[in-house]
């Protein structure tokens, strides 16, 4: 009988966010009420600046993450997050190139998963210092599931020399 269920616990979620087009701050801004409409955002880290890399003839990148908590599923989440980054007008044309907003699953409770359209933990994150220096802030003590260390364990490991916190 489902008056007699017990409600499901809410699941803990760690996103990624990062712009380099128009007003930075404001798309950020904007990307957090959005996915505000969809989880709960428990916490907002500090914002980072961060130099170009792959392309490097393109505008510096803010990084931003947040933690949230919600009852979707990993996949009902990604489409989510894609539908957002389309409507705010992401150009998909060049990887690693220059984009209004562009969002990530980083984490996923402790689930550990991969399929064709969906990795989590997301496989780049641990050499990347613009997602590990702003989840740090938030998710510091937090263990990476697969390799058994600590974001901030990992945030030790990278080059801090192309990033600068705002
Ligand atoms: P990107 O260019 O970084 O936005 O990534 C493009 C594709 O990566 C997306 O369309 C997703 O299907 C796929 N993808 C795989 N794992 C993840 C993840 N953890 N978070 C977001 N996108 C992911």
């Amino acid at each position: 009988m489902t008056e007699n269920r017990l409600p499901e616990p809410a699941h803990t979620v760690y996103l990624g966010l990062g712009t380099n087009l128009g007003d930075r701050a404001a798309n950020l801004a904007e990307a957090v009420a959005r996915l505000g409409e969809h989880l709960a955002v428990k916490q907002e880290s500090p914002i980072y600046e961060t130099e170009p890399w792959g392309i490097t003839d393109q505008p510096a990148f803010l990084n931003q993450c947040i933690c949230g908590e919600t009852m979707l599923t990993p996949h009902r989440l990604l489409r989510i997050m894609k539908g957002i980054e389309a409507e705010m007008g992401r150009q998909t044309i060049v990887r690693y190139g220059p984009r209004l907003i562009d969002l990530d699953i980083l984490l996923y409770d402790k689930l550990h998963y991969s399929s064709y359209s969906l990795t989590i933990p997301h496989p780049r994150m641990i050499d990347r210092i613009f997602v590990l220096a702003p989840l740090a802030d938030i998710a510091g003590d937090v263990v990476h599931p697969g390799l058994g260390c600590t974001i901030r364990e990992l945030l030790g490991r990278v080059d801090h020399s192309v990033i600068r916190r705002l």
